[in-house]
């Protein structure tokens, strides 16, 4: 599943479409009437997590790619499920396999940017604060939830936790003050760092963990284990990573 870094650096890509209008659309997305798109200017795109948006002047289309979807700019990919293809004066945006949705209301009163990592909003605190309140809950899935952390997918939260030391079964409570804090924080910088693996399009080629044998660290064979309430796959090091517990 795409996740933070992948929309950031999509809404990077895609930003010679600001302030064009669409002249026609296509695809088959269930709960969007494309035809109100026909005529409309784009006045930005905006991502929240996962989450990318399309903003015109009175409405939004939220995509989210799931596990599946993908997208072509100025390309299409003519056996793809096309959810929403929209066509400018110069050139293309076409989304394949996607939830689409719209979304009447303004952004801001729908999305709360402060719980993005990867937004200039983001507070680091308030994540702090929800982290608290969930003692018994284990790091790998704290990491996971959305609504602290919005962008951060699997592949990020084994990264996070191996820069931090922490191993994914550590209960929230028993991490120390410091080791939490550090956490929020290299939640966001190993984003950014992500979006640069991005850019230069070698994201797991810069993982130091995620799809590993060995420990950079200590040349430990990687334990690869579905964990938490989350069940997602994990990866990690149970000599250099502390459990907390
Ligand atoms: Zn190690």
């Amino acid at each position: 599943m795409p996740e933070g870094p992948f929309m950031f650096y999509l809404k990077e890509k895609v930003q010679p479409f600001v302030g064009e209008k669409v002249i026609s659309t296509t695809g088959a997305s269930a709960k969007v009437d494309i035809n109100r798109l026909v005529g409309q200017p784009i006045l930005d795109f905006k991502t929240h997590g996962k989450e990318f948006f399309i903003c015109f002047p009175d409405f939004s289309i939220r995509i989210h790619l799931m596990l599946f979807g993908y997208y072509r700019i100025n390309e299409q990919k003519p056996d793809g499920k096309l959810q929403l293809g929209m066509q400018f004066e110069k050139g293309e945006l076409n989304f394949y396999a996607c939830a689409t949705s719209l979304i009447e209301e303004p952004l801001d009163q729908v999305v709360d940017w402060t719980t993005d990592i990867m937004n200039p909003q983001w507070d680091p605190e308030k994540a702090l604060a929800k982290m608290l309140k969930k003692p018994k809950m284990l790091a790998c899935d704290v990491l996971l939830d959305q609504d602290i952390f919005s962008g951060v997918g699997n592949k990020l939260k084994d990264e996070i936790l191996f820069e931090t030391r922490v191993h994914p079964e550590s209960l929230i409570g028993k991490i120390p003050d410091q080791k939490r804090i550090e956490l929020v924080a290299v939640a966001q910088s190993k984003s950014f760092d992500h979006l640069e693996w991005e850019r230069k399009n070698r994201p797991e080629g810069e993982m130091k963990i995620h799809y590993q044998k060995v420990c950079p660290r200590d040349h430990n064979s990687i334990d690869l284990k579905t964990l938490g309430k989350t069940k997602r796959t994990a990866y990690f090091c149970e000599v250099c990573q502390v459990l907390y517990d």
